[in-house]
């Protein structure tokens, strides 16, 4: 017997979520987005689920690209947070890597390469995420440079939306002024002469199906998630994590005694608690509040008390027959993350991203329809 705790990681689900994103934007192709580790689902297994369905991928930084070379990826793969030293150009020379760059010296370390092959790289401009990119004088002076060098191809012109996820008015007004200053910088460079290929939307923006572009950039929505503020679950995405546990314990707690650390929930009458193997030390969020939903042999049960390291506590009383047979799901099949997300006040990529590494991920595939 091993600790019950596992993250199931279904691949099918994932290549179903991909064709999704697809249907959003036909006209575009898709960089998949493994950063993070796959969002906590495992990068090299799902570069491989996907390696059939998606023309390139797209990780924030260099170890993440080399793991995925050294697991048999051949597909382009983009650097979205560009290059932190000069030490990596030999590296994306040699593995064929597309650097997003958004600094200035970053362009003068591509201008001043020598390489074999021409290098491929995309440009952030920062039409108002004001995160990384340069303002759009600055992207235009850099764009030309780029172009002009015989030894770059395939510049693309990427930004990134701060609101495509929100739906308020001033949110919508801030997504169309990011839109229109991309038009903008990319009709003047065209006005030029130059073909302006653009990478734009994140999942919210692909899913609302209002940006264009050549290349969209999803990310969550692989995973199952809508991230759009104010959207129910999804039933167009299907979960595919589900992260899920066994009760190895099950206690009945007289009236007036408490639960767990610090007594945060005293019992109001007598209760039978399960304790579930899966804790903070697990990446299960200690912050979810008194209720956040557990399901318990596919009956809803509620966290009480304090999340533990390695443990938390449910009330069984909406359980018939709990046992310790009993299949417990954190979060995933019949039990959206984003609902778990939302009783530990964050976001379901937290929550994802933060399945900690001693959990095994298992997973499973299936023919594709
Ligand atoms: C993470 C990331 C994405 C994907 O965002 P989602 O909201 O998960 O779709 C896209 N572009 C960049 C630059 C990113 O860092």
């Amino acid at each position: 017997m091993t600790r019950p705790l596992r993250a199931v990681i279904d691949l099918a689900a994932l290549r179903h979520n991909y064709r999704q994103a697809a249907q959003c934007a036909p006209q575009a192709k898709l960089l998949a987005v493994l950063k993070a580790n796959a969002y906590g689902h495992g990068a090299v297994a799902c570069a491989h689920a996907l390696a059939d369905n998606a023309p390139a991928f797209g990780v924030a930084c260099i170890e993440e690209a080399l793991a995925l070379r050294e697991s048999g990826i051949r597909r382009p793969i983009a650097l979205l947070e560009g290059l932190f030293d000069l030490e990596e150009l030999l590296l994306i020379e040699r593995e064929q890597l597309w650097p997003v760059l958004n600094q200035v010296w970053q362009v003068d370390a591509i201008l001043n390469m020598r390489p074999q092959a021409p290098i491929t790289v995309w440009l952030k401009l920062d039409s108002g995420m004001h995160r990384l990119g340069l303002s759009p004088e600055a992207f235009l002076v850099q764009w030309r440079r780029l172009a002009a060098c015989p030894h770059v191809t395939g510049v693309h012109l990427v930004t990134h939306f701060a609101t495509a996820d929100g739906d308020t008015e001033h949110e919508q007004h801030y997504y169309h002024r990011q839109r229109q200053c991309a038009e903008h910088v990319a009709s003047r460079l065209r006005q030029e002469g130059h073909v302006v290929p653009t990478c734009l939307a994140n999942s919210p923006a692909t899913l609302s199906g209002l940006a264009a572009g050549q290349w969209h950039r999803p990310g969550v929505m692989l995973y199952g998630v809508d991230p759009r503020i104010k959207q129910s679950p999804s039933h167009v995405l299907k979960p595919v994590m589900t992260l899920e546990s066994r009760l190895i314990a099950i206690r009945d707690i007289a009236a007036g005694e408490s639960v767990g650390y610090g007594g945060r929930y005293v019992a109001p009458h007598t209760m039978r608690i399960g304790v579930v193997a899966c804790g903070y030390g697990d990446g299960y969020d200690r912050h979810a509040r008194e209720g956040t939903p557990v399901l318990v042999d596919g009956e809803l049960a509620q966290v009480v008390g304090r999340v533990s390291m390695d443990m938390l506590t449910v009330d069984l009383s909406q359980v018939p027959a709990p046992s310790l047979e009993s299949r417990v799901v954190l979060w995933g099949d019949n039990l959206p993350i984003e609902t778990v997300a939302a009783h530990c006040e964050t976001i379901s990529y937290t929550l994802m991203t933060g399945v900690a590494q001693r959990v095994p991920r298992i997973y499973i595939d299936a023919q594709d329809p």
